[in-house]
């Protein structure tokens, strides 16, 4: 098993300013320690509510923001010791496919041109090659190259991310940080969207960091799974082993939201109490300890280490 990409210890925190001078009061910690590993041509989901620090994570990858702390290595250099002209090479190996298409696309640029744009800031293909490959790449996600010359507005929603596929897909990368493509689509195209990721990760060889808020989504694309909850990763498992055995009592809360397909069957959700917590003033302990059903005193004061138990990580008191 060899690793695209391999983060230690990552840390985002945003500064709070507050007073007439806008001074900084305090710090938001939107991802505050993140240790994990990807390997060549595996998919890893990541999921939690939103706040969580998911996409936070994703876009410290991309250098999209800078970390405040932390490693980012990836084919054994670390990403956030780049300077301007690495940086521009290794955003041809890794691109970000967002949530919303539409507001990712330039509604004033023609299709082709959308999907033309990365090959030109990286000087891939020039004339009627490029034209061919912009071609390709439409079909390649399931668009007609006869639409080259239309608008996005004149798409719909599941298309329109065909197009953001095809657009990340262009500077042929290796990694691909899907922030929750399917969200914002109709439940009748986020499966055609998803079988489409798969059939082109099978492809092209792809690794794909896939961020979802729900396990559903990611179960079945996703060869390991990590949970987060209020910036920091609290288990992370393959995927299989996660869903039909969930340790820490986070995960067991939301798989418990997905609802069970075949009538009949008998499944009780897992209500939490109370709201997510700032994380600008994240709990003492255990984060998760003023909402965890499994709460024990200790929890409340000392903080889990995420750690290896058997094939999986977890930080949570309860699992020695
Ligand atoms: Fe719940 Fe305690 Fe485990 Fe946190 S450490 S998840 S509060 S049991
Ligand atoms: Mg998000």
């Amino acid at each position: 098993e060899e690793m695209l990409l391999t983060v230690r210890n990552l840390r985002k925190y945003f500064p709070i300013r507050g007073g007439l001078l806008g001074r900084p009061v305090g710090s938001v910690k939107a991802v505050d320690g993140v240790s994990f590993e990807i390997e060549k041509g595996e998919t890893l989901g990541l999921v939690g509510e939103s706040g969580c620090g998911k996409s936070t994570t994703g876009m410290l990858i991309l250098r999209l923001l800078e970390a405040t702390e932390g490693e980012i290595w990836f084919e054994g250099r670390d990403v956030t010791k780049f300077k301007r002209k690495e940086l521009r090479q290794f955003r041809r190996h890794a691109q970000i496919i967002f949530q919303d298409p539409y507001a990712s696309l330039n509604p004033r640029m023609a299709v082709g041109d959308i999907i033309a744009e990365p090959m030109m800031l990286h000087n891939l293909a020039v004339g009627a090659e490029r034209t061919k490959l912009v071609e390709k790449l439409m079909r390649l996600v399931g668009l007609s190259p006869h639409y080259a010359d239309r608008y996005p507005h004149e798409f719909s929603g599941g298309q329109r991310q065909r197009i953001g596929i095809a657009r990340a897909l262009a500077v042929q990368p290796k990694l691909v940080v899907c922030d929750e493509p399917v969200s914002a689509l109709d439940v009748s195209i986020q499966s055609q969207i998803l079988n489409l990721l798969v059939e082109l990760q099978r492809e092209l060889g792809l690794t794909y960091l896939f961020i979802a808020h729900g396990l559903n989504v990611v179960k079945h694309i996703s060869d390991r799974i990590g949970v987060m909850y209020l910036g920091k990763m609290v288990e992370l498992a393959n995927g299989e082993e996660l869903i039909t055995q969930p340790l820490h009592p986070y995960t067991k809360t939301l798989l418990s939201a997905i609802p069970v397909p075949q009538p009949g069957a008998k499944k009780s959700r897992i209500l939490l109490e109370g709201d997510v917590p700032s994380p600008a003033n994240p709990p003492k302990g255990c984060r998760f300890h003023t909402r965890c059903p499994e709460c024990m005193p200790v929890c409340a004061e000392e903080e889990p280490e995420f750690r290896k138990v058997g094939s999986r990580h977890i930080a949570c008191h309860l699992i020695q």
